[in-house]
């Protein structure tokens, strides 16, 4: 969008558009990557500890249990015994659930999460690079845009019915942040375009 903006030619923006495609795909990668290895590392000591201290000091973690049942608004007998039921069937995941809240064990695979970011980023980047490279040069300041646009809405759309949202405010909310993001760098081609 930004290389469109200041006039260039189809092979700048062409490139321009691959470029951001692969830098793109590798940064969501790489970011998701990191993020969710550390994220699976915390949770691998937040459990290591817990089974520490399960192993330790049985005594305080079921009270530990107790109190917890009870502020959420169990009686203290009847929370005793959830705790000591949960306790004996497993008494680590009754803590990692109940304590650190953790919904489901080894769930973080950050070497999947990477690939599966880079794989939809560059599945969303393709379209316009494949604009840019078929539609006619005079119809750039347009066609980039209004084919990001369409997709942009019909993904926020998909997004929002998979997880059973209302489609139109999901389509608008993603739509509306693209717009702007493009708005944004669209200015900045043309601001370095024509001061050029
Ligand atoms: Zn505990």
């Amino acid at each position: 969008m930004g290389v469109a903006a200041s006039g260039s030619a189809r092979p700048a923006v062409l490139i321009a558009g691959i470029a951001g495609l692969v830098a793109g795909s590798m940064s969501m990668a790489a970011g998701e990557y990191v993020s969710v290895s550390s994220q699976a590392d915390t949770e691998a000591a937040d459990l290591a500890r817990e089974r520490h201290e399960l192993a330790s000091s049985p005594g305080a973690e079921k009270a530990e249990l107790v109190a917890i049942y009870v502020r959420r608004g169990l009686t203290k007998g009847l929370a005793t015994q959830v705790a000591e039921q949960l306790m004996a069937k497993d008494a680590l995941e009754a803590h990692a659930r109940d304590e650190l809240g953790f919904s489901d064990f080894s769930t973080a695979r950050p070497l999947q999460a990477a690939v599966t970011s880079a794989l939809t980023f560059a599945s969303g980047a393709l379209l316009p690079v494949l604009v840019s490279a078929v539609a006619p040069q005079s119809t750039f300041a347009w066609a980039i845009p209004a084919s990001t646009i369409a997709l942009l809405a019909i993904l926020g759309g998909i997004a929002a019915r998979v997880g059973a949202a209302p489609i139109l405010r999901g389509a608008l909310r993603v739509m509306f942040w693209g717009v702007l993001a493009m708005a944004i760098s669209a200015g900045v081609g043309r601001l370095f375009g024509t001061t050029l």
